[in-house]
């Protein structure tokens, strides 16, 4: 998406180990403008599935998930990070590390919000290693619920993440991928798709 790598062109800041930071626009302040643009997107990529309802994770995928949700007219379910697991059965949860700090995460999501009807678009700001949609993959699959597609809005395309979810079979739709990072310059290269 066009706008998208402008935007991360423009106002993206590269620091050590390969991490991107987008605050100015997308992970502290946010531009709705920019969210509504990649919403559309979304939805016109994922029009034929029978998505009713969004998963994301706290915090910064719930702004992009929020905005997209009103393209698609279906609730937002966000999975929480926590460090006490309630251990009733009330909630599906699983690990994730954080590529950010390397911490271990128990993630939950209540029973209440995601059940074996349920056809579900997962939304994230970043894929990296793809432990956060492994992480969201397995809380849908443990309630027998469909994944429909998976949207991201920047996947580092030199990490391991895409690929592994691609060969998994699920529909994964990134709105920038960014394939490397010119050394020298800092320069972000994009790979070529066919989105908008
Ligand atoms: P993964 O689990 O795929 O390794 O990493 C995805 C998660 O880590 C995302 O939810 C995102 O919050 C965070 N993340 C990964 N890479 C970056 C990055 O380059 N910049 C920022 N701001 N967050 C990242």
């Amino acid at each position: 998406m066009k706008l998208l790598e402008e935007r991360i062109r423009k106002d993206g800041v590269i620091k050590e180990g390969g991490v991107v930071k987008v605050d100015n626009f997308l992970n502290h302040q946010m531009d709705i403008r920019l969210f509504n643009e990649m919403g559309k997107e979304w939805k016109r990529l994922f029009v034929d599935k029978p998505i009713n309802k969004i998963l994301t994770i706290e915090a910064s995928g719930i702004g992009i998930a929020a905005i997209a949700a009103q393209y698609f007219d279906v609730p937002v379910v966000f999975a929480k990070k926590t460090q006490s697991i309630n251990l009733d059965g009330e909630v599906y949860s699983t690990k994730i590390q954080s590529f950010t700090h390397g911490r271990v995460y128990d993630v939950i999501v209540s029973k209440k919000y995601i059940s074996a009807e349920d056809h579900i678009l997962i939304i994230d700001d970043f894929l990296a290693n793809g432990c956060a949609l492994l992480g969201l993959i397995d809380l849908v699959e443990a309630a027998g619920a469909t994944v429909e597609g998976i949207g991201i809005a920047i996947e580092k395309g030199f990490q391991p993440g895409g690929g592994l979810i691609r060969e998994k079979g699920y529909h994964l739709e990134s709105l920038a991928i960014i394939d490397r990072i010119q050394k020298e310059t800092n320069e972000l290269i994009f790979r070529q798709n066919c989105t908008k």
